[in-house]
């Protein structure tokens, strides 16, 4: 399923971006993008796909053992923008300002998403 249109080299979302989840256990919840992984098209979602990691005790890290619960990676193509704008998940478009910057536009309300 595609989500957007993706420019060359870059995903659709980045850092900080708000976005709505399209599939998988998280559907329909939104959140704030923590990180992106251009590579692997894949950016992890605050509150969004929480996966259990076992951690072993270190007293000398001050680290106890235990159950850790972290957000996981998921498909950047399961991913909406949210317009900050018009407060909807969007499609991305891309508009060249005067100054020559290239910005993310929303294509419900034309408003700039990166500022
Ligand atoms: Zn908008």
């Amino acid at each position: 399923m595609a989500a957007g249109t993706v420019a060359a080299g870059g995903l659709h979302v980045r850092r900080n971006d708000t976005v709505l989840v399209l599939a998988g256990k998280s559907r329909g919840r939104t959140g704030r993008v923590l990180r992106v992984f251009p590579s692997e098209r894949r950016a992890i979602v605050e509150g969004v796909n929480f996966v259990r990691k076992h951690t072993k005790a270190n007293p000398q890290k001050n680290i106890k053992g235990g159950i850790l619960e972290r957000e996981a990676p998921v498909d950047a193509s399961n991913l909406m923008v949210v317009c900050g704008e018009c407060q909807k998940p969007t499609r991305i478009g891309h508009r060249m300002l005067e100054d020559g910057k290239k910005v993310r536009v929303c294509r419900r309300c034309d408003g700039v998403l990166d500022k």
